[in-house]
């Protein structure tokens, strides 16, 4: 068969790749062999296009999910966020090759009326083993002579309840967390408000913790996500978001500061937003890292008093932590920024504020940042120190 880059492999070659290899998984890889091909309920012309056509769609990921034309509008949304999780699986940023991970087709079922399921991983060598990067399981339509591939969210929550509150329809297990649901619906409203957002569908389905959140969504394995407990999957296409939340902390379902980035990236081009003035719209509006913006601004604090002289023009240049928590940092660049959001929108409101979250990439020197900066408030780098002090006073 013709098959272009990436190259999948069917389980068979892959089961002769790690017979020479690794003994030890020949049980598994043999069982997979076995369901696929010891009772061949798929019949071999069909196999073929399905495979090519897989094939078509794994180089199609990389490019803008809504026109890959192996997705069907309808399936566009929930498809999105399972390609955002697809993208860039052949890599190897470390070793700098980029199809390190080459993909395998391990398990293909006939689920009747011209639907299959769709078992993908990505497996590269290294040193004679193994090494799973991601696995993924989609749904192929046959239509004609065509596939077109889905993600499975709707087949996995079948049996979920749904409860719609405003433009939000909440889908759950068993029992909503209504006061979650409402604070979420509440979040998206001022988020919405301040970007002039206009109000639109939000599917919301309500995970009791990440690893749920893949399953249903169809990652059954990514590497990067070991042993994380809470994190949420977003997507936005046809005028309508999806979030697939998997919780924030043991209290909070959902992460504020994260839910600002995705509806700034909705009005925004992200290559327009400067990074230190959208991070602290986020500190100031939704904390980091699980604190409060009281509790990161109070962490602040502590830093000022115990550097009485610092510079913040060096500080800020630098985008020097003021605090860390393990690998979490909270960084001096960002919570100056959520100072200065904070001055400029109660005295002109959001627009000014929108001009400065748009003046650019960051660049070194920060002449763009400047140059916005001075326009809608008046401080420049030779007044930054005295501004910021003026600042740290008032809060
Ligand atoms: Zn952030």
């Amino acid at each position: 068969m013709n098959v272009s880059v990436p190259d999948i492999y069917i389980a068979a070659e892959f089961y002769c790749l790690m017979k020479k290899t690794l003994l030890l998984t020949v049980c598994l890889v043999w069982s997979i062999i076995s369901a696929v091909y010891s009772r061949p309920l798929i019949d071999s012309l069909t196999k073929k296009r399905l495979f090519t056509a897989l094939n078509a769609f794994l180089v199609a990921k990389e490019g803008p999910n809504k026109e890959n034309k192996f997705v069907l509008k309808q399936d566009l949304l929930s498809m999105s966020a399972l390609i955002d999780e697809m993208k860039g699986m052949d890599k190897n940023v470390k070793l700098k090759d980029n199809n390190y991970y080459r993909s395998y087709l391990t398990n293909i079922v006939d689920l009747n009326k011209n639907s299959f399921l769709v078992q993908v991983s990505y497996i590269g060598i290294n040193d004679k083993a193994a090494v799973l990067r991601a696995s993924f399981r989609l749904i192929a339509r046959k239509q004609d002579t065509s596939f077109y591939f889905s993600a499975p969210l709707e087949q996995n929550t079948l049996a979920w309840k749904a409860k719609k509150i405003g433009n939000i329809n909440f889908h759950f297990k068993d029992t909503l967390d209504l006061n979650e649901a409402k604070a979420y619906l509440k979040f998206v409203d001022f988020c919405d408000k301040k970007l002039d957002v206009k109000p639109e569908p939000i599917e919301y389905y309500e995970c009791d913790n990440f690893p749920e959140t893949l399953q249903i969504l169809g990652v059954d394995y990514k590497s990067d996500y070991n042993g994380i407990k809470y994190d949420d999957i977003t997507s936005h296409e046809n005028n309508a978001t999806l979030e697939i939340s998997g919780g924030y902390t043991a209290a909070q379902r959902f992460d504020r500061h994260d839910l600002w980035h995705d509806r700034l990236h909705m009005v925004m081009p992200v290559d327009s937003i400067n990074r230190p003035v959208d991070e602290g719209c986020a500190y100031l509006y939704g904390g980091s890292w699980g604190k409060t913006w009281p509790e990161v601004l109070a962490l602040f604090k502590k830093y000022v008093a115990d550097h009485p002289d610092a510079d913040w023009l060096k500080l800020y240049g630098e985008s020097t932590n003021f605090y860390t928590e393990g690998q979490k940092t909270f960084k001096v660049d960002y919570i100056l920024n959520a100072l200065i959001v904070q001055k400029i929108d109660r005295e002109k409101g959001f627009a000014p504020v929108k001009a400065l979250l748009s003046c650019g990439k960051r660049e070194p020197g920060d002449e763009n940042y400047f140059k916005v900066l001075e326009k809608v408030c008046g401080i420049t780098k030779a007044n930054f120190n005295d501004s910021i002090r003026g600042l740290i006073k008032q809060n």
